[in-house]
């Protein structure tokens, strides 16, 4: 598969703009660094961060068991996603596929991006047509997402369709893995080399518990990192979020027992959900949340605010009618939400 004719002439041809500090890193106490106009009063923050995040990655490779090469860092998912799309997606003229109901980035950023987006719903089931995806495909679509476990539905996409639309796309098939941690589902990175078409995507805002230093990561082939590294800005990952990432990587094992701890707590909450007497349905999830169906998301989100519990309302999503996201809080927080759902049962 010849990655590179999928890549915009543009950034195929680009010279990436080479910064100071990828020059020259600070790593030697000795040296005079009079290259890059920071300001030289040490406050621990006053140089720019490295631009390769080279131990972050290096952490982050040795975690997910693939090389530094293999990994780009963003700004969030987010920054990520935005990545891809100016990649590979010439404006006005390509096109994307998504796969609603599913996270609203991707539309976003693509119409940011004046990219066109064909809409092909999961069934039912939330599971890929996958016919109907790769009849939508023409000449000028370049990615097709998919999002494993699903935002909002919760649950884990047949790894067999997605498989099956991954060798029969000459394109660049996105798989969004934000949730991954919270399933007992293979992450797609194993497949990195029998599928040189794959990016997946995870996060640090979900399982790891750091929505907050905005940090994603993107893990293909060294080519496709290549790509999305000469288009990426210098410095978009800041000196505080890696320090903190890395951080936070060397208490995993914190990390995986409050994982856990969401884990047992949504499958608790499921069976506690559907005793209720509007609660109609509790999709099965593999992810941090419950996808419910009610008799009416929109009162019954009211009711809940009126409480003071926010919950997300999906009822305007497609297949998702009456419908509203949870996330799984903590213990305490869970209880309060049945203990409230009761209350509102009764009113
Ligand atoms: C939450 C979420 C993300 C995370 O985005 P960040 O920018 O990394 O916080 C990405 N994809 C999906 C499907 C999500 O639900």
């Amino acid at each position: 598969m010849d990655i590179k004719s999928f890549v915009r002439p543009n950034v195929r041809n680009l010279k990436p703009y080479s910064s100071a500090r990828d020059e020259f890193s600070i790593n030697e106490e000795s040296m005079i660094y009079l290259d890059a106009n920071e300001n030289p009063f040490e406050t621990n923050l006053n140089r720019y961060p490295d631009p390769q995040q080279k131990q972050l990655k290096a952490k982050v490779a040795s975690i997910k068991k693939v090389n530094s090469n293999q990994i780009l860092l963003g700004n969030g998912s987010d920054e990520v996603l935005d990545l891809i799309f100016r990649c590979f997606c010439e404006p006005g003229i390509d096109n994307v596929i998504i796969q609603p109901p599913t996270y609203g980035m991707y539309k976003v950023l693509a119409t940011v991006n004046n990219v066109e987006v064909k809409e092909v719903l999961l069934t039912e089931a939330f599971q890929i047509d996958v016919q109907s995806v790769l009849n939508a495909i023409d000449i000028n679509t370049k990615l097709i997402f998919i999002c494993s476990p699903n935002n909002p539905s919760g649950n884990n996409l047949n790894a067999n369709n997605i498989r099956e639309i991954a060798s029969n796309f000459s394109g660049i098939v996105v798989i969004d893995e934000a949730y991954i941690d919270f399933t007992s589902n293979e992450s797609w990175i194993k497949e990195l080399e029998k599928h040189p078409n794959i990016i997946v995507i995870q996060t640090f805002s979900k399982a790891y518990g750091m929505a907050g230093i905005r940090l994603g990561m993107c893990f293909a082939s060294p080519q496709i990192i290549n790509y999305l590294n000469k288009i990426k800005p210098p410095y978009n990952i800041n000196m505080l979020t890696q320090i903190e990432g890395l951080k936070q990587l060397n208490s995993l094992p914190q990390i995986e027992e409050n994982v856990n701890v969401i884990i047992k707590e949504r499958d608790a909450l499921e069976k506690m959900l559907i005793n209720l007497s509007f609660v109609e349905e509790v999709y099965p999830s593999n992810a941090n949340f419950l996808l419910i169906k009610v008799d009416d998301a929109t009162k019954r989100y009211q009711q809940l605010v009126a409480k003071n519990i926010v919950v997300r309302n999906r009822t305007n999503q497609p297949l998702c009618n009456n419908t509203l996201r949870i996330t799984i809080g903590t213990p305490f927080e869970n209880n309060t939400l049945l203990t409230v759902l009761k209350e509102i049962e009764n009113e």
